[in-house]
Formats: structure tokens, C-alpha cells, sequence
């Protein structure tokens, strides 16, 4: 993938006007294949405007764009875009609407994403990280603005119009609530990746990438702790710095225990300058004292069980680092399979579990009335980034199930690791060290 087109540095008016932490922020231009830019994002107050009234059993609006040529369906999966809502609403007491621009289109025909034995169901993220220093510590971090929205600060950085861009892919068979059970071995329930999809809109969602070879680091962005100029107004060369998500403060390696965040520090060591061209960044990255601490989250993350999502002292949610090598946008950013698959925290599996229905996955876990889609680990996680959740969960829509023939996890499992059929590729983040426009 070629990453680096050019660097434009807006210096000129820096040397007057320092940069404060509001003014840049980072645009995720399209979810597939996780092209971002830093945009510039003034200061503004508070006055949302926008037309869209949430209900109160539903508090996402969605921006829906079908670009297939069938009505009947493309109505059939707007109405989906409604029950997630309702189903993620259940959950989580959302002070402000959650817009989202989703397309349903053809990855095949558009993409060129056409390959039989992978097919690549949906993919999405936030359509803006803001950055924001949080009250814990003194670090800057990306915030999705569905989370930065919920805060109600009186001022905030500019938002971009949706909080989450998503894209859902109609070159699959999809099945439907209300169609026959059990449903078709090659199926797939389009609420569960809708749902899935958007629980990543929300903030599940890692900025650490692998574009330096066999090693991990996260996003590069403007520097929030140097100044842009000197005292005595000269400009200061721009600097740039490593920049980890809100989500990625809380991961840990295990079985140590050292928290990622850490080695972002010993990573911002490295003197990161956004003049350089991307191959002169790279040389002289991996000739540094820091690249061994790449290379070690490198290994963490294609090592089942090697890192989770600190949920509390004593408790872990293991996350998605089974993939060798490392993909981008499925590894990190999902659910340990083997770990969760059977439990009620089966959603943020990076692979779609075959025959399975979002209702028959709950059935099967038990948790179709006690936390519904979104499980017990995953609640706490969302507590964690900084949403407020509901302590009771009231089934907004009853979906349907069937007593099945003691499929065990094992064959699922089996299933999944010799024929990789259903991507649920969430492909959120990559480097960005060029686009500085
Ligand atoms: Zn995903």
C-alpha cells in the first residue's frame, strides 16, 4: 500500500498562534481501507443543532446510502440499522446521538474484494478521532467522537458530521429476522455484523499498526506536548509523536502485565519529524533504541492470549491475537475467538461464527435477557472508555432461535481455523505519517 504521498507543514501561522490541543484532529476518510488525514478542528461551543431527534429506545441516526439497485432489500437493511440501535441503546445510556454514514454496497464489483474463500462482511470505525487529555494522566489521546459527544463539553474541538463511518458488504446472502431457522450454513445474520460494526464506531478500536515490517507502533500525529514555537515566536520544526486511542490505554501484555502505554513512552523517545519522507522515517526508526520495543508488541500480538484489555486488577478481557501474521484491522481490535465464542462476550470476534444468529448466539450463551448482545467484559470496557451504562437491560426486540443439535464450540472452532469464509473485517487505523494537510 503506498502510504506517503507528501507532507504539508502549516507553520506559518504557528509561530503566532501556538498550536493548543484542539486544533488538529484525525479524519478516517474511509473504513476499508483505513486511509486517515489530520484535519484541522478549531475550538467551538457547544450548539448542535442538527435536525436528527433521537428516540429514547434508539439513539443513533443513521445516514444510509444503498447503492445496489434493489429497494426491497436496501429498506430490509436499513430496518436493521434500527434494531442495533435499539439493541446498543438497551445498553448504553447515551447522552447524545450517535449519527453514522453507512453504505451498503457491492465490495466485489466496487473493491475488487472478490475472493471466494474470504469474503470480507463490513467494515467500520470512527469517522473523527479528537484528541483529549484525560483526568487520569497527563497523556493526549484519541478519542472517537461518538465518545468525545457524550462528555457535553461545553466547548469542544469542531465535529465532523457522523460520529462512525461504516460500510456493510451486499455481495453476501444475508439472512433476516424472521426467515427460516436454522439458518443456512453459508448465511449471515446482518444484525450481528451491524451491531458488531458499530460497537467499533464507539471506540473499539486500537491506533497500533504494523507498517514498520515485524513490528507494531501506534498512529503518528502532530505533537501535543511541544511547542510550535520558541519563545521568541521562531517556529519549531514540526514535530511529530506517537498517538495511542483511548482504547489502547487499558491494554496490557501478558502474562507480565506491562501496560502498552508504556512503551508508547519509551516509542516517543524516537524524535519523530513530519518533514521526513516515510522510507527515511522507517530506516531510521528501525536503526533506533526503540525499535526493539516495536518488534516486542509485534510478538505480543501474534501470540494467542499474549494481550488483553486491563478490565479491573483481577479481571482481563483477553483480546484477538491469534493471527500470524499480523492483520491489520482483525488482530487487537476483536475478542480472543477461542476464549469468548461461547460465552455471552462472543460479538467482538474477529470472524463470523458459521450458521450462528445473533439470537442463537445469545440463546446459546444464556444472555439473550441478562446483558444481550453486548456481554458482561464488553459493558465493563465501555464503562472503562468513558460511557455511561445502563445497570439493567430490558430486551428491546425478542429475536428469534432454535434449540440446535449440540453443536459444540470446538466444531465451531474447527469450522472457522480450516475454512476461513466470514470476515468480520474492521479494518479501523493505519499509518497516516503523510497526510499533514
Ligand atoms: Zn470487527
Amino acid at each position: 500500500m503506498i502510504l506517503l504521498i507528501y507532507f504539508i507543514i502549516i507553520i506559518g501561522l504557528s509561530c503566532l498562534t501556538p498550536m493548543s490541543l484542539s486544533e488538529k484532529c484525525l479524519d478516517y476518510l474511509s473504513p476499508l481501507n483505513g486511509e486517515t488525514k489530520i484535519v484541522d478542528c478549531p475550538m467551538v461551543s457547544s450548539n448542535d443543532k442538527r435536525q436528527t431527534q433521537p428516540t429514547l429506545d434508539n439513539m443513533f441516526a443513521v445516514d444510509f446510502s444503498c447503492l445496489i439497485d434493489d429497494s426491497v432489500l436496501c429498506d430490509k437493511v436499513e430496518k436493521v440499522f434500527v434494531t442495533a440501535g435499539k439493541f446498543i441503546t438497551a445498553t448504553l445510556n447515551l447522552k447524545a446521538v450517535v449519527s453514522v454514514d453507512a453504505q451498503f454496497l457491492n465490495f466485489c464489483t466496487t473493491y475488487g474484494y472478490c475472493d471466494k474463500g474470504k469474503t470480507t462482511l463490513g467494515s467500520a470505525g470512527p469517522a473523527r478521532l479528537l484528541p483529549y487529555q484525560g483526568p487520569t494522566d497527563d497523556k493526549v489521546r484519541l478519542y472517537p467522537q461518538a465518545l468525545y459527544k457524550q462528555m457535553n463539553l461545553p466547548e469542544h474541538p469542531q465535529f465532523k458530521k457522523n460520529e462512525i463511518l461504516a460500510m456493510f458488504n451486499s455481495n453476501v446472502s444475508y439472512w433476516f429476522e424472521g426467515d427460516p431457522l436454522p439458518m443456512p450454513k453459508r448465511r449471515v445474520d446482518i444484525l450481528y455484523v451491524v451491531v458488531h460494526e458499530l460497537i467499533h464506531g464507539l471506540g473499539f478500536s486500537t491506533a497500533w499498526n504494523n507498517n514498520v515490517g515485524e513490528a507494531l507502533i501506534p498512529l503518528i500525529g502532530p505533537s501535543f506536548t511541544t511547542p510550535t514555537s520558541t519563545p521568541e515566536g521562531f517556529p519549531v520544526a514540526a514535530n511529530g509523536q506517537f498517538l495511542e486511542s483511548i482504547f489502547d490505554k487499558y491494554i496490557i501484555l501478558l502474562p507480565s502485565g506491562k501496560p502498552l502505554t508504556s512503551i508508547t513512552d519509551e516509542l516517543n523517545k524516537f524524535p519523530i519529524n513530519m518533514e521526513m519522507q516515510e522510507t527515511e522515517f522507517i530506516n531510521s526508526f528501525i536503526a533506533s533504541p526503540q525499535f526493539p520495543f516495536s518488534q516486542e508488541v509485534y510478538k505480543s500480538a501474534i501470540t494467542q492470549g499474549a494481550m488483553s484489555f486491563r478490565l479491573t486488577k483481577d479481571d482481563d478481557f483477553i483480546l484477538e491475537t491469534s493471527i500470524v501474521p499480523f492483520a491489520q484491522g482483525s488482530s487487537i481490535a476483536h475478542a480472543d475467538l477461542q476464549t469468548y465464542l461461547s460465552t455471552s462476550d462472543f460479538l467482538m470476534m474477529f470472524t463470523y461464527p458459521p450458521r450462528s444468529t445473533l439470537g442463537q448466539m445469545m440463546s446459546k450463551a444464556g444472555s439473550a435477557n441478562t446483558t444481550g448482545p453486548i456481554g458482561p467484559k464488553l459493558r465493563l470496557l465501555f464503562e472503562i472508555l468513558g460511557y455511561e451504562v445502563k445497570k439493567d437491560y430490558v430486551p428491546p426486540v425478542i429475536l428469534s432461535s432454535y434449540k440446535d443439535d449440540g453443536n459444540d464450540s470446538f466444531s465451531i472452532i474447527s469450522n472457522i481455523s480450516f475454512n476461513l469464509t466470514l470476515f468480520l473485517i474492521c479494518i479501523l487505523l493505519t499509518f497516516n505519517y503523510n497526510s499533514y494537510i
